[in-house]
């Protein structure tokens, strides 16, 4: 099932919990694993804080500082930076279902990560059953 992420900025960390969730649902599914996936090679999925909006921003101006837009990159559409920061984070994250619910500590949350933005962003969630 594809869930559709607007991003606003070239790199933007977007709070995708509660569509994730709410795509889970329609699998009908109680229990297994759940695969959220970035289809895109400038966008990643990863899980953090969302509590503190503070924490994303830190993590987006120290991604930014470890790798700069601008640098002796060769990739002729100009957007390496975006490529580099995506084979950092990888482009997924699984997360357990139990009884309906995704397993997630008190203050994690998942978020697509727009890399080279503003785009319209696609992202896959998958269901495994638990075989019971
Ligand atoms: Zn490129």
């Amino acid at each position: 099932m594809i869930i559709s992420v607007k991003t606003g900025s070239r790199t933007q960390m977007i709070d995708i919990t509660d569509q994730v969730r709410r795509a889970v649902k329609d699998f009908g599914v109680r229990d297994g694993l759940v695969h959220i996936f970035s289809m895109h090679t400038t966008g990643a999925v990863t899980i953090n804080e969302n509590a503190d909006p503070a924490v994303p921003k830190d993590i987006l101006n120290t991604i930014n500082k470890i790798v700069p837009w601008d640098d002796r990159y060769t990739h002729m559409e100009g957007n390496s930076a975006a490529h580099i920061k995506v084979s950092l984070f990888g482009p997924s994250e699984m997360v357990a279902l139990e009884d309906g619910s995704l397993v997630l500590g008190t203050w994690q949350s998942i978020f697509f990560c727009e890399f080279d933005g503003p785009r319209q962003r696609k992202v896959n969630v998958t269901v495994l059953p638990a075989d019971r």
